[in-house]
């Protein structure tokens, strides 16, 4: 069976690496000639607004899925009319824009941040007016890694805002002062079925995620059950197929979703070692029909992401239990390049391999000494 996958990045990249043992043959299509899938799978390079070329990208296929959330609906649709795409274009749409994904959020009882449509300066005014300050105005749509994204903590950060103000629509919310942050990885089979993995503790630098551990640590049943319940709600409601990733907000011991992901996510590299079936294989076992694989994690894991730079080999693999993963992208500043993740069979155990590693992993963004401190509570 050869699957389409639209986008050629490193999520598209693992994703053909976890299907080959199943005996999957992959397609990518990707606008870049430089699409890391290049190395290891077919790729068709063209615009995903190229409808000729989406018509020979499907010739074949047996289905199509994404590994970017991006890809235009119209795209999605399209390709529906010929063949199966998992998710559905439905799901994809409703996963791009921030209003209507807090107003789904909302409407299935699932807790978020305050929010308001915002599309001009005097509708940002009437939205600080009913949300306070802080706040953080965020463009609907195509913002990632913290891009498309203002703190605004006083009048002062306003005027600022205002003297060059973004012209796509924007959401306010309120800014949450959550203790930390986290995911879930939710999938749905075709037939229904649904699988989660535990919650993930995320930490950002610059906007860009730099270390998960899994399971979060300090994890408690009625916190995983709440993230469930809430992952599972939005499944249900999207008759999805496929992987789901939510990122939520922790605050008083209570949850508040973020936002969501149509796809396989960063947060759940860590699954490739660390749990039973990785996100990667459960995907492709979802959107092809076959059982899904267990989500259970195998021991603790940390996943360090490498971001425009990556370490000498030698010393870090010389740590147990430590896995390599580079996407064969060229290095450049702000770009994910690679990760690491190291695995061990207590959290304890796990902290003191994560001190072992070299000195490229011990600087501050690395996160690696907030990790100590959450195993020392
Ligand atoms: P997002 O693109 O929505 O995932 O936001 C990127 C990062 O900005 C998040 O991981 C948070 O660290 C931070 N952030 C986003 N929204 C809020 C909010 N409403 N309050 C506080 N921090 C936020």
């Amino acid at each position: 069976m050869t699957i389409g996958i639209l986008g050629g990045g490193q999520l598209g990249y693992m994703l053909a690496l976890a299907g080959y043992p199943l005996d999957f043959h992959f397609r990518f299509l990707d606008p870049s000639p430089q699409a890391p899938v290049g190395r290891i799978a077919p790729r068709v390079t063209a615009e995903y607004t190229d409808y000729e070329a989406l018509d020979k990208f499907a010739h074949g296929l047996a289905l199509v899925t994404y590994e970017f959330e991006n890809v235009p609906v119209e795209a999605a649709r399209h390709l529906a009319k010929h063949v199966p795409v998992f998710p559905s274009p439905k799901a994809l749409e409703a996963a791009q824009d921030r209003l209507n994904e807090k107003a789904l959020f909302q409407k299935l009882g699932i807790p978020t941040t305050e929010f308001a449509a915002v599309n001009s300066t005097a509708e940002l005014d009437r939205a600080i007016g009913k949300l306070g300050l802080p706040g953080v105005l965020k463009t609907r749509r195509l913002g990632y890694d913290g891009k498309g994204q203002w703190v605004l903590r006083s009048q002062a950060d306003v005027a600022e805002l205002k003297k060059e103000f973004p012209s796509a629509p924007l959401i306010l919310e309120n800014f949450v002062n959550f203790s930390r942050e986290l995911s879930i990885l939710a999938v749905r089979g075709r037939a229904g079925e649904t699988a989660f993995y535990p919650l993930v503790e995320n930490h950002h630098r610059g906007g860009i995620l730099r270390l998960s551990l899994a399971p979060a640590p300090q994890l408690s049943d009625s916190l995983q059950r709440e993230a469930e319940n809430a992952a599972r709600q939005m499944l249900e409601a999207l008759d999805y197929v496929g992987v789901l990733a939510v990122e939520l907000f922790e605050c008083g011991g209570r949850l508040l979703a973020n936002e969501m992901a149509p796809r396989v996510h960063n947060s759940g590299h860590w699954s490739i070692e660390g749990a039973v079936a990785s996100q990667f294989e459960n995907h492709l076992r979802a959107v092809a029909g076959l059982p899904l694989g267990e989500t259970r994690a195998l021991g603790y894991c940390a996943m360090l992401n490498l971001i425009g730079e990556v370490p000498e080999p030698q010393e870090l693999l010389a740590v147990s239990d430590a896995h390599l993963h580079l996407y064969g992208k060229s290095l450049r500043p702000g770009r994910k390049v690679g990760h690491v993740t190291v695995r061990a069979g207590s959290a304890l155990e796990l902290s003191v391999r994560l001190k072992q590693l070299p000195a490229f992993f011990q600087r501050e963004e690395f996160c690696i000494s907030l990790h100590a401190s959450g195993v020392a509570k």
